[in-house]
């Protein structure tokens, strides 16, 4: 089969993340389907991933899909500024309501990158505005994962290797570890006791560092976060990014730890998988900073696609769904059906950890020698997952079906099983 446009637009694609040279070639998708990726030449993938954890009610879901029909034909977009809309100003107040204490002023964007970047901008600018001058800094954390812009890259895990080329052009931020348990705590209080005067703030994606990963910590070690800037003054940002909606077992991570960041960034399942949008969303002790007389404690920031109305409408309706169908339920669910679904992987000697949280499932190796061939492996099971790093998971549509689960989870096992991934093929 060939298909035209795949065989002229390879030449002129540059696709993420892949070295265009050697990547394996790209599969053509012809469409999408609850849980399921159609490709192009007929065959049919289970997505482990739900795309980048965006597609939280799996694809196509009517009810999405209506409320876009109905916002496209009447305003797909306006600009944001001097300008707002009915989708836009519902999803804010529907969020505020949902976010614990009071988060409650949002600040619209169009990725998750830019949410993070508007969310370290308004931490600087919180102390200049209130005028206090060299908070300019952030600690952040080894494993952790903020986005792939020259300010998110600077708050990226320093070793990870995604961003390494670029350590000469990034700000100089303050990488710590997580304060784990109460030696963790000391260790950090120490750098804090000697940093904390240059510092704006502390960024941290709670309970699952992501990208970095899929590593997790525990609601205690968000408490103790929360401490430690209380105590330095400083304010403390959650990229709920991924944890976001529900995928770790309550609809946001902080809930699980009871405490309120200062400011909270979205994106990912924002929309159920359907269009960019990303909101940052700040107390409103540090909305209150940017009021004053003075115009030059404005935000100054603003997307052209601010806000998009069609992306606010997705949003909308996707709140909806949180609300009438029982996806925490799922979620508990999906937690039972990955552990028992991947215990077969703890038997075999080059697995170091099989760890589930919510609707995640991650594998780790001791090391994974033949990226290529594992992904290949896996496709040849129908399955669509992405491994990367030391690690294979899962992070399915939360509406998965146990049938599907397990069709993820069996290909795992049967591709792990096929031969020592630690070692080259
Ligand atoms: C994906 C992600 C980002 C970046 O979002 P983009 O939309 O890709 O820019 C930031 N933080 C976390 C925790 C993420 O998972």
């Amino acid at each position: 089969m060939t298909l035209d446009w795949f065989q002229k637009g390879m030449a002129h694609i540059w696709l993420p993340y892949a070295q265009m040279q050697t990547a394996l070639p790209p599969l053509p998708v012809a469409s999408t389907q609850g849980a399921r990726i159609h490709l192009a030449d007929g065959r049919s993938l289970i997505d482990g991933i739900a795309s980048w954890w965006t597609a939280c009610h799996g694809y196509n879901h009517p009810a999405i899909f209506a409320a876009l029909m109905d916002q496209a034909g009447r305003m797909p977009h306006v600009m944001f500024g001097g300008l707002v809309h009915e989708p836009a100003l519902r999803l804010a107040t529907r969020l505020c309501d949902l976010l614990p204490g009071d988060l409650s002023h949002v600040f619209f964007t169009d990725s998750g990158s830019v949410a993070v970047e508007v969310a370290m901008k308004m931490a600087v600018q919180y102390w200049l505005n209130r005028g206090e001058r060299g908070r300019s800094r952030f600690l952040s954390f080894r494993h952790g994962y903020h986005g792939d812009t020259f300010a998110t890259m600077s708050v990226c895990d320093p070793d990870e290797g995604m961003h390494k080329h670029f350590a000469d052009v990034l700000i100089h931020q303050l990488i710590g570890d997580l304060p784990r348990d109460d030696e963790g705590e000391a260790a950090l209080t120490a750098l804090l006791e000697r940093e904390a005067g240059t510092l704006a703030g502390i960024i941290v994606e709670p309970l699952v560092q992501g990208a970095g990963g899929m590593v997790f910590h525990d609601p205690t070690t968000l408490r103790r976060l929360r401490k430690l800037a209380d105590r330095f003054g400083l304010l403390l940002i959650f990229d709920e990014i991924f944890t976001g909606f529900g995928r770790t077992g309550t609809l946001f991570a902080c809930e699980s730890a009871a405490i309120v960041p200062d400011i909270i960034t979205l994106s990912k399942a924002l929309t159920g998988g359907t269009l960019p949008l990303a909101a940052t969303i700040a107390r409103t002790h540090v909305f209150k900073a940017f009021l004053s007389d003075e115009e030059t404690h404005a935000l100054m920031h603003g997307p052209t696609f601010m806000a998009n109305a069609l992306a606010c409408a997705a949003a909308n309706a996707s709140l909806d769904l949180f609300a009438s169908e029982p996806r925490l339920q799922q979620v508990t669910n999906i937690a039972q059906w990955l552990e028992e679904g991947l215990a077969p992987c703890r038997d075999l000697p080059f697995v170091c950890d099989v760890r589930v949280k919510g609707a995640i499932g991650v594998v780790e190796l001791e090391r994974i020698a033949d990226l290529k061939g594992l992904k290949q492996a896996l496709l040849a099971e129908g399955v669509w997952i992405r491994p990367f790093g030391r690690i294979v998971y899962l992070t399915p549509a939360l509406t998965i079906t146990e049938d599907e689960l397990a069709i993820l989870t069996r290909a795992i096992v049967t591709v792990l099983k096929q031969r020592d991934w630690s070692k080259q093929g």
